[in-house]
């Protein structure tokens, strides 16, 4: 199967309510494993090393990369593939917890629109705006009255976003209850991952239905042609890396960022034929 055509699978059509019930966290799009895994991420950050170059010295648009997933499904996992494979200068990772006091002293996208990414960057979002209208949601921390109205407030932010030059992509690392459950009891188990271990994520199992539902509709309200979900599938690390980095080489070749011309006021001969 073309590569392509992988990543073409895990994007969710503009506006459509993804089944994640129906979506199997284990698949593979095709990928065959490990090795054909790291053929694509050798590839991918190939390109990326090119694309980057091409988007700071461009210094016009930025991507924004949103990361999100349950507890333990692989946010960090992915962002440390990502800035692996991309300059640090470039790529900036933030990460969204739970809002300080002088956060929740302003409205929901206020520290959001603070970590942005600058012209000629990436800005990849560990955790984002969309906790407001997730874990916010599930465990009512605000009346309904709040949140309901978020999904336009989010989708007008994130369209005005892509007008002002910012591309925007939404991923979303879809696991299942079972290898969640692996894996925190790993992290509760291994003194080198309890740093990442918290009792509230076992709390947080309990309502998973109620996340689904949730994401489900936060997919539904707010993908949009110029801000699309993908939902990839986060059971197997190796597929899920791979495809995170071939959803972002795409989205950044759609750019179609343009190569830059040579400097100007460079002295005579010193570049050659000049
Ligand atoms: P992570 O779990 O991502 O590794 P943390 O241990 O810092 O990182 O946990 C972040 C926690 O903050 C998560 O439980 C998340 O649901 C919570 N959080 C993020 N944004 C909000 C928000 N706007 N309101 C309430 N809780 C939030």
């Amino acid at each position: 199967m073309p590569r392509h055509a992988l990543r073409d699978g895990l994007r969710v059509e503009a506006g459509k309510r993804p089944h994640l019930g129906r979506t199997d966290p284990r698949d593979t799009l095709g990928l065959s494993g490990k090795d054909e895994a790291a053929d694509v991420v050798a590839r991918c950050s190939e390109r990326l090393e090119a694309l980057q170059s091409l988007l700071a010295s461009e210094d016009r648009r930025s991507l924004l990369l949103v990361l999100q997933g349950m507890d333990a499904s692989g946010k960090d996992g992915v962002a440390r593939a990502l800035c692996g494979a991309m300059n640090p200068m470039i790529l900036r990772m933030a990460a969204f917890g739970v809002p300080t006091k002088p956060e929740l002293r302003h409205d929901f996208l206020w520290r959001i629109a603070r970590e942005l990414p600058e012209r000629g960057r990436v800005g990849l979002f560990n955790r984002s705006h969309y906790e407001d209208v997730l874990v916010v949601r599930v465990d009512g921390l605000v009346p309904e009255e709040t949140w309901r109205p978020r999904y336009g407030q989010i989708a007008r932010f994130e369209e005005r976003l892509a007008e002002t030059g910012t591309t925007v992509v939404k991923v979303m690392l879809h696991i299942s209850r079972d290898e969640q459950l692996e894996r925190l009891r790993e992290r509760a188990q291994d003194p080198l991952k309890r740093w990442k271990f918290s009792a509230d994520d076992l709390r947080k199992r309990d309502r998973w239905d109620a996340y689904m539902a949730a994401y489900e509709d936060a997919i539904e309200a707010t993908g949009t042609e110029d801000a699309p979900w993908y939902v990839v599938p986060a059971d197997r690390k190796w597929a899920r890396n791979a495809l995170v980095l071939e959803i972002l080489t795409h989205v950044l070749e759609g750019m179609d960022l343009p190569e830059p011309p040579p400097p100007e006021g460079l002295p005579p001969g010193f570049l050659p034929g000049t």
